[in-house]
């Protein structure tokens, strides 16, 4: 998050963006006699991974949705003599443990936040008490912890590694999803990710989740918005009815695929139904997919019936006449 300044803290005037010689642009004074430059240089934040009695000790911000854990980190602080201390004042204050440091993991830019993650492995014992900004923890086997994506994720990637466990490849995890069907490289499809799964399709390299599922449908995040965005995914909500698939919902559905074109798209729904048969349908009409192909895809999830026998014959209807229009008479 860039932090944008309004006015010139020098002068009180309203800053502009201009280009600077380096060829960055920032915002500076329009008053060239004052010079203002805001810099906006990115912020240290220390990390800490806090190895504990043979486990690691991942934790959960108070602003954070449920189940999202990740390292202790803290801003560096004034007083603190080097980076190194600023971790271990960390780990004190937000879990009540004394530790040293087991070594240097890396440093890694947090652009989002315009941040820098200095991240220490910190060897800590005593007894875990909650600092005020946590609101739980967990202790994870090394060997069952999984990276996630983003600069503290490249730190647990890394320290895995150093330490000889490679971690599974996060595309090779999606199959944990519920009724996963992967289409290419681009699309896949699937049943009700938890927030844990979420947190894999970001490190897998999605960049946008279409929700297809309703909201009170089996299953469903309270917030999953809020969790897909905190993730960097791009999140569309289309719900769908099961019991009344509407042939305005397949439009819709279209134009978020052509709106999301070039994005590698996951599209859910609660049991991977009504996000087969839509896909299923938007690669046969839209795309242009081979039959078998995409018929192959979709019995690999289930076999459509009643409404939904239907509602794909009603769609093919609906194609036909429309390029039968097109034709003319
Ligand atoms: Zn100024």
């Amino acid at each position: 998050m860039s932090r944008q300044l309004r006015y010139c803290p020098r002068c009180a005037r309203e800053l502009v963006f201009a280009p600077r010689a380096e060829g960055w642009m920032r915002q500076v004074c329009p008053d060239t006699a004052c010079g203002f430059v805001h810099w906006d240089n990115p912020v240290p934040v220390v990390a800490a991974l806090v190895e504990y009695e043979g486990y690691v000790v991942l934790a959960r911000n108070k602003l954070w949705p449920p189940k999202m854990f990740g390292l202790i980190t803290g801003f560096l602080e004034r007083e603190d003599p080097d980076p190194a201390s600023g971790v271990l004042r960390e780990v004190e204050e937000e879990l009540g443990l004394s530790g040293d440091i087991g070594g240097f993991i890396g440093h890694y830019p947090f652009e989002r936040m315009n941040q820098l993650i200095v991240a220490y492995h910190v060897r800590a014992a005593g007894r875990i008490h909650l600092g005020e900004e946590l609101a739980e923890y967990k202790c994870i086997d090394p060997r069952s912890l999984r990276p996630w994506d983003g600069a503290t994720g490249r730190a647990v990637h890394d320290w895995l590694v150093a330490r000889g466990i490679t971690p599974p490849a996060p595309e090779a995890r999606l199959h944990d999803l519920p009724h996963y069907a992967g289409i290419d490289a681009g699309l896949a499809t699937a049943g009700q990710p938890s927030i844990e799964q979420f947190q894999l399709v970001a490190a897998a390299g999605f960049d946008t989740v279409i929700n297809l599922a309703a909201a009170d449908s089996p299953g469903a995040l309270p917030d999953e918005a809020t969790v897909t965005r905190s993730l960097g995914l791009h999140y569309r909500h289309l719900p769908v009815d099961f019991a009344a698939p509407r042939d305005a919902d397949f439009d819709r559905f279209c134009e978020l695929m052509r709106e999301e074109s070039g994005r590698r798209v996951l599209v859910h729904c609660a049991a991977n139904k009504r996000a087969s048969v839509f896909v299923y349908l938007w690669r046969r009409l839209l795309r242009g997919d081979a039959d078998a192909d995409a018929q192959a895809a979709l019995e690999r999830v289930w076999q459509p019936d009643g409404t939904w026998a239907q509602f794909i014959a009603r769609q093919f209807e609906r194609a036909d006449r429309r390029s039968a229009d097109v034709a003319g008479p």
